[in-house]
């Protein structure tokens, strides 16, 4: 799965929603969160990023932000 970190706050340029063919991207508090039970990980949204926001969870020290957008995601 993609994993949306700490450069999304307050940002939310909303490009990498428009992009992702399962609409896996929610609102979180005050950043945008991917669902990682829905991402397909096809990378689509990754270059989108003006922030450079999104990353694999194969990259790491991740983990709080995977937890992070497991949580946020699924008060939807
Ligand atoms: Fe959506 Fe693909 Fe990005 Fe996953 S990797 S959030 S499926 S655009």
């Amino acid at each position: 799965t993609y994993v949306v970190t700490e450069a999304c706050i307050k940002c939310k340029f909303m490009d990498c929603v428009e992009v992702c063919p399962v609409d896996c991207f929610y609102e979180g508090e005050n950043m945008l969160v991917i669902n990682p039970s829905e991402c397909i990980d096809c990378g689509v949204c990754e270059p989108e990023c003006p922030a450079e926001a999104i990353l694999p969870d194969t990259e790491s020290g991740l983990e709080q932000w995977l937890e992070l957008n497991a949580k946020y995601s699924a008060e939807w």
